[in-house]
């Protein structure tokens, strides 16, 4: 099958096509990329139609006990599920949240559900440098839904509504932890916040959690203007509050296109993805020029030994790539 067939039959909607088309995107093999560059050229008129959700949370909070009850709830009603999975806690393996457990085994079962684990290799922030390529396949491939789940760890949110539409953030009962100092942060991209885990001897800690949270809503950041950040209690596990969660998300995504804003966001999504992809190639770029290699080696022990700043040695080897020389 050639490129162009790829595109064709993941246009069409076929599983197989779309597996095989990610991988290709994924690829870091030089001569992969100009095909995947070529793919993602003739898919793109066919992106933009679905709602791009992300879910975050800490380890163990119940995302993908979520994804999988979420998943099932929307497949039941009518909607296509694709579920990308990115793993920023295992680079050096290129493992993925699903590749060690079996996991959402009801929706994967679905012919209405894609389900594919990503790895990250270790970008800062927790999102694959092709997480959003990965994405813009699965809307080509005609989901309506594309779920992005990802382990919140420090920036992970930030980087997260770099790529959907709406941000979904998963808490615990307990902690709140987040509303103190420097953790505001993962809190001002957020525009659904569910407590998780709210069934048994738990209910009344995740209503206490839920109510902090509602209390604090004036610290988080709205992506648009005079919207309250829902604040929700769930149970992922018994599928409660699932389905309120998902009118959350609606109502967020409706309001930003009410507000002529997700044109906006999307725009500004994908101006940021050019300027990582610049940085990217233009690093590439001077490790491979051999005036630079030649001389990274010693730049390397200058600056390891504090002979030369960071900055200046940088400006240096800058300057040999411009020069050519
Ligand atoms: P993830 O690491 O955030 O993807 O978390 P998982 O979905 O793997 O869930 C971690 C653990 O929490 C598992 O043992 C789940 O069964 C459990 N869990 C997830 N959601 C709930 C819930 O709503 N209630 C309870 N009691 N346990 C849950």
């Amino acid at each position: 099958m050639n490129v162009d067939e790829l595109a064709h039959a993941v246009r069409a909607g076929d599983r197989r096509a779309l597996a095989r088309a990610i991988t290709l995107v994924e690829s870091a093999r030089e001569d992969d990329q100009y095909e995947a560059a070529r793919l993602l050229e003739l898919v793109l008129p066919s992106t933009g139609a679905a709602a791009r959700v992300g879910i975050s949370g800490p380890p163990g909070v119940g995302k993908s006990t979520l994804i999988e009850a979420l998943g099932c709830l929307l497949v039941a009603r009518g909607e296509q599920v694709a579920v990308l999975a990115i793993d920023p806690t295992s680079p050096t393996t290129g493992g993925s949240l699903l590749g060690d457990k079996t996991r959402m085994e009801r929706l994967q079962a679905s012919e209405r559900a894609f389900i594919r684990p990503s790895p990250s290799t270790g970008m800062l922030g927790g999102t694959a440098p092709h997480s959003r390529d990965a994405l813009l396949l699965c809307e080509a491939a005609g989901f309506s839904v594309v779920l992005v789940e990802t382990v919140g760890v420090g920036q992970s949110e930030i980087a997260i509504a770099d790529l959907v539409d709406t941000v979904v953030l998963l808490l615990p009962p307990g902690g709140g932890d987040e509303l103190q100092g420097q953790k505001r942060g993962l809190l001002e991209r957020t525009d659904v916040i569910a407590v998780n885990k709210a069934d048994g001897a738990r209910v009344a800690d995740a209503e206490r959690t839920r109510a902090d949270y509602a209390n604090a809503a004036h610290l988080f950041l709205k992506s648009v203007p005079g919207i309250t950040v829902p604040v929700l209690v769930v149970s992922a596990l018994e599928g409660q509050g699932v389905d309120r969660l998902w009118d959350g998300v609606r109502a967020h995504r409706q309001a930003l296109i009410d507000a002529g804003l997700l044109e906006v966001r999307r725009a500004a999504q994908a101006e940021r993805a050019l300027w990582q992809a610049l940085e990217r190639a233009l690093l590439a770029l001077l490790q491979e020029h051999p005036a630079v290699r030649a001389a990274l080696p010693g730049a390397i022990d200058d600056v390891r030994a504090g002979r030369i700043s960071a900055s200046a040695a940088a400006r240096e080897l800058v300057a040999r790539l411009a020069r050519g020389a």
